[in-house]
């Protein structure tokens, strides 16, 4: 798992004396090779500076047992850091919807998976968890949206509340709200428009849903592939909309998976599910343990 930085470090530590315990030079030399593979993961430069210095702390001085070599110390080293930091909640996969019917909103750019990610989401609670779930398009300026969410809810038996020309996305969400009350569905996903931007009117609009239906959960989407991009539009989702969760999609592509590094450590979200691929059943549960040996590749 760790071939990578484990075969880069054994050549650093090969050209230094065997000692009882890490030095602190040793650290040093060690952590310049584990920066160069944290920023090819795509883990951007604060993040990596302070989790450089996390380690480095830790490392310096602690001692290496015969059974290891001093270059497989400081990989297991960074290894325990990167679950400390990436570790979220401890299910990461248990949605909060309690009390039926519960509103789950999906916010994201467009492009990002959102649309794909609710229909898995949907398939999910109703396979799992055996919960009856109705999906709504708040998607109003994108009609091809509405129509793929109904598509994907008639593949993988999900209800999708019926689409009615000229009506706003508010509207659209008080009518689910009713229809779920009514037809007796434990949860309401609600999918709202995307952009390739964010801009006032998405947010004002995704705003504006959140007040009406007050959602239990707030699920932002982004690509996994678009490391920085996907931290920034994270923060900004969430200074203004508020999320509960991020979902990590494109996890299946040749992305290192530095992006969710970032997005723990400067947004302060968990990561509650990866998306792996476009078919409906590859999406799982956030585990660090699975992330971390990715970054070190
Ligand atoms: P939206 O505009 O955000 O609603 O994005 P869509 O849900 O329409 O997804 C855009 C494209 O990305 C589609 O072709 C999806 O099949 C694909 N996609 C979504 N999630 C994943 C994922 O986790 N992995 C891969 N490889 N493709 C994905």
């Amino acid at each position: 798992m760790f071939e990578n930085l484990s075969e880069r470090l054994g050549g650093v530590f090969d050209r230094l004396t065997k000692q009882g315990a890490l030095s602190a030079d040793d650290v040093k030399i060690a952590l310049r090779e584990v920066r160069v593979a944290l920023l090819e993961a795509d883990v951007s430069l604060p993040v990596v500076r302070n989790f450089i210095k996390s380690v480095e702390t830790k490392a310096t001085g602690s001692a290496v047992t015969k059974s290891i070599t001093p270059g497989q110390q400081v990989v297991k080293i960074v290894h325990d850091e990167l679950i400390r930091v990436l570790a979220g909640e401890e299910d990461a996969g248990a949605l909060k919807i309690d009390t039926p019917p519960a509103p789950i909103l999906m916010v994201g750019l467009q492009g990002s998976g959102k649309t794909t990610t609710t229909a898995k989401l949907a398939k999910r609670l109703k396979e799992r968890e055996g919960k009856r779930v109705l999906m709504a398009s708040l998607d109003v300026n994108r009609p091809a949206a509405m129509e793929q969410l109904a598509i994907l809810g008639t593949q993988i038996g999900v209800d999708t509340l019926p689409i009615v020309k000229g009506e706003d996305p508010v509207a659209i969400a008080k009518r689910a709200k009713t229809q779920a009350s009514l037809g007796g569905y434990d949860v309401y996903m609600l999918d709202t428009a995307g952009r390739l931007h964010i801009d006032a009117e998405l947010i004002q609009q995704a705003a504006d849903v959140r007040d009406v239906v007050k959602p239990r959960e707030t699920l932002l989407v982004v690509d996994g592939l678009t490391g920085q991009d996907a931290v920034n539009v994270a923060t900004e989702f969430d200074d203004k909309i508020g999320v509960s969760g991020v979902v990590l999609t494109r996890m299946d592509g040749d992305g290192r998976g530095g992006a969710a590094l970032s997005m723990r450590a400067i947004t302060g979200k968990p990561i509650r599910f990866v998306g792996l691929g476009e078919k409906m059943d590859a999406i799982e549960t956030f585990e660090a343990e699975r992330v971390a040996g990715r970054i070190l590749g």
